[in-house]
């Protein structure tokens, strides 16, 4: 039978207002990447779906998951809770499909920890106008939120270098980024490190 590759584990931190969902969509609209739907207890925005955005919870449904071991890592951000559900990679990995973390920077260094063999990419704003200008033009959060989310943003930025990749997402450049995505995961597809099983089919094909 042909074996199947296990599908990498990518996570992509960056802003919110870094522009990072638009650069996903387009990847995973290609079919062989899909989300990691976390859970948070922060509430729905307008057009959120349960189930699709988040999974949306209570604190203490919240909890109840940490007690059952159900999260592959969880953090706060900003006041809410958010966390990576086991339930949402393993099976999807071994299919063969790459798997999407959207995560915050605590969260990223944790998986690395967990999966050295983790992609980690960091998706940015071009600068700090263009980071402030989206999260406002969003306007789905008050005034407290928004500085708190460019605080925390800038507060970020100090731990990019353990990251893999970075990704400039320039205005109305989100194609050029998502292409930049892509190449990386075709790179990281090719890694010496992870074909080794690729070569020993090879080799069993050698006719002594
Ligand atoms: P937002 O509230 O804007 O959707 O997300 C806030 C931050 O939480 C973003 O940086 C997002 O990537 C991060 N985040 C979303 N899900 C998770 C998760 O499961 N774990 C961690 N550690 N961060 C998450």
């Amino acid at each position: 039978m042909e074996e199947t590759k296990k599908g990498l584990l990518i996570v992509v931190t960056g802003p919110a207002g870094s522009g990072k969902g638009t650069v996903l969509a387009n990847i995973v609209n290609e079919g062989d990447c899909a989300y990691s739907v976390s859970a948070t207890t922060r509430k729905p925005r307008p057009g959120e779906i349960d189930g699709v955005n988040y999974h949306f919870m209570s604190v203490e449904e919240f909890k109840e998951h940490i007690a059952n071991n159900d999260f592959l890592e969880h953090a706060e951000y900003v006041g809410n809770h958010y966390g990576t559900l086991l339930s949402e990679i393993n099976g999807k990995r071994e299919k063969g499909i790459h798997v999407i973390l959207e995560l915050e920077v605590q969260g990223a260094a944790n998986v690395k920890r967990l999966y050295p063999d983790a992609v980690l990419i960091w998706i940015l704003p071009p600068d700090y106008a263009t980071l402030e200008g989206r999260l406002r033009g969003r306007a789905t959060e008050t005034e407290e939120v928004i500085q708190k989310r460019m605080q925390t943003a800038i507060k970020e930025l100090g731990s990019f270098d353990m990251f893999d990749y970075i990704v400039l997402n320039e205005d109305g450049k989100s194609y050029e980024a998502s292409r930049a995505l892509r190449a990386i995961i075709t790179a990281e597809q090719h890694k010496v490190s992870r074909t080794d099983s690729f070569v020993k089919k090879f080799m069993s094909t050698k006719i002594d």
